[in-house]
């Protein structure tokens, strides 16, 4: 009989699974009621007294060395199934390469904005694109039925009629004139959004930065040097500008501003239409009758104001045609961005 038990210990040693199913069936040979070692359990009443207690404490160790055994290779099993380890080779080579995005073309450009404005002043706002009529429309000079709201296809938000998508950031500068006391100086970049056809040449979503300057002694001659500078920084030193009357609720006088065009240098090509000069944004002096919808002394301060499409600047600086480039996001167009950023 103890031969019988080391030979079953030896087994037990050095036993091994490579399927799940092996286990069970170790499990019924050696532990279930008609196992082997269940059968030296029956014998072990024939084994002479003297004989009883080696025996008794082998024949344990082998039925506590079998359970053992096969709870082991159990678990093994089990683990395997549950982390999913058996299919991780980690030999596999990695991936070829990993894609890395750029910077898109129209937040390299409004990045460069916002520094220019900064060099000379100015601090940046920023306001919640669902706006209420107030601050997009009645307070800067566009009350309800005035023709000028034809001039902006607006989104309502359709659960309150009195919001809307905000359809210029100039609402930004609204809360800004509220809350703050002159001297007040600021651009406000954002998004907006109105209610267009989807051209080469419109979006019913693009990007706007405004500019905004109160204080005392505001003149138009301050606007005018203030938009040189940026023009001389954004599109090169020897870059001219000239300025158009024209018609805006909420500035008075109001004009638009064209530069020399950067393609042809002012000779003519299919850019400028042959005339020399692109138009890239409006502006004017703050309209009295909206300083005092902001609570601001309109006897006592002047303001300049300028508004402008970044995908207009980006178009021109980049000599790109079609508007929808910069919302399909083809990697292969943005990719070419990336060298041009500072
Ligand atoms: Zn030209």
């Amino acid at each position: 009989m103890l031969e019988k038990i080391n030979t079953l210990i030896e087994e037990l040693e050095q036993l091994t699974a490579e399927k799940k199913e092996q286990v069970e069936e170790y499990r019924i040979r050696f532990l279930s009621k008609k196992g082997a070692i269940t059968a030296l359990f029956d014998d072990f009443k024939s084994v002479p007294n003297d004989m009883k207690k080696e025996m008794g404490q082998r024949l344990n160790e082998l039925r506590d060395l079998a359970k053992n055994k096969i709870n082991d290779l159990k678990e093994k099993f089990e683990e395997a199934e549950t982390s999913g380890d058996n299919t991780l080779d980690l030999t596999t080579p990695p991936l070829p390469y990993v894609q890395v995005g750029s910077r898109h073309p129209l937040s390299i450009v409004k990045n460069e904005i916002i520094s220019i404005f900064s060099k000379i002043g100015f601090t940046i706002s920023e306001g919640r694109e669902i706006e209420d009529d107030w601050h997009n429309f009645t307070a800067l000079n566009t009350p309800e039925n005035h023709p000028a709201r034809d001039m902006q296809d607006t989104f309502y938000v359709s659960l309150n009629p009195e919001m809307v998508l905000r359809t210029q950031t100039s609402s930004v500068q609204v809360h800004i004139m509220e809350k703050q006391t002159p001297p007040i100086r600021t651009i406000s970049p954002g998004r907006v959004y109105r209610n267009e056809a989807i051209s080469a040449r419109a979006h019913c979503q693009f990007h706007q930065v405004e500019g905004l300057y109160i204080d005392e002694k505001v003149s138009f001659a301050d606007l005018k040097q203030t938009l040189l500078y940026f023009a001389r920084e954004m599109f090169g030193e020897d870059t001219k500008i000239r300025l158009r009357p024209s018609y805006f609720p909420f500035t008075e006088p109001s004009a638009e501003m064209d530069i020399s065009c950067t393609i042809c240098k002012g000779a003519g090509c299919n850019v400028c239409k042959y005339t020399g000069w692109v138009e890239i944004l409006g502006c004017g002096m703050v309209d009295p009758q909206v300083l005092e919808n902001c609570k601001i002394d309109s006897t006592k301060f002047k303001g300049f104001a300028f508004g402008m499409g970044i995908e207009r600047i980006t178009m021109l600086k980049y000599q790109m045609k079609d508007l929808r480039l910069f919302f399909e996001n083809d990697v292969r167009v943005l990719k070419q961005f990336t060298a041009a950023e500072k």
